[in-house]
């Protein structure tokens, strides 16, 4: 459950921001989904890092070549029968490769924001096909 960058980079990637001005721009994202929406998270952190860790590259399979701009980890909604005592699900959003596809900060701020909702609709239960087809 993540998402591949698209493939292209800016071909003058935007200098990189502080990690209080990047959490700054996922807490906005989050922010600006709607009422209902964010009603329905359950159990659910979100965070950032820099970068995938080797373990996250590595269980979804990356190449080189490949990287993750959102990570999604835990048990969607959909499946949660019998859920009990467990971690709660995990939404990462990673700066750098988010950075590195954005040639200016407006560019960020969307690119932030469908990162958001793509993982945040995993946790509900959406899968990547159903979100290509959305848009997401
Ligand atoms: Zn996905």
């Amino acid at each position: 459950m993540h998402e591949k960058p698209p493939e292209r980079a800016a071909s003058q990637a935007m200098r990189s921001l502080s990690r209080d001005a990047f959490d700054e721009l996922v807490a906005d994202a989050l922010e600006g989904l709607p009422d209902e929406f964010l009603d329905r998270l359950d159990n659910v952190v979100i965070v950032s890092e820099d970068w995938p860790s080797g373990e996250q590259r590595q269980y979804h399979g990356l190449s080189q070549r490949e990287t993750l701009l959102g990570l999604y980890e835990g048990v969607a909604l959909t499946e949660r029968e019998g859920y009990g005592m467990v971690l709660p699900d995990k939404i990462t959003i990673f700066k750098r490769p988010l950075e590195q596809i954005c040639a200016d900060e407006k560019d960020l701020i969307y690119q932030v924001q469908v990162t958001v909702v793509h993982e945040i609709a995993h946790h509900f239960g959406i899968d990547d096909e159903r979100l290509h087809q959305l848009g997401y």
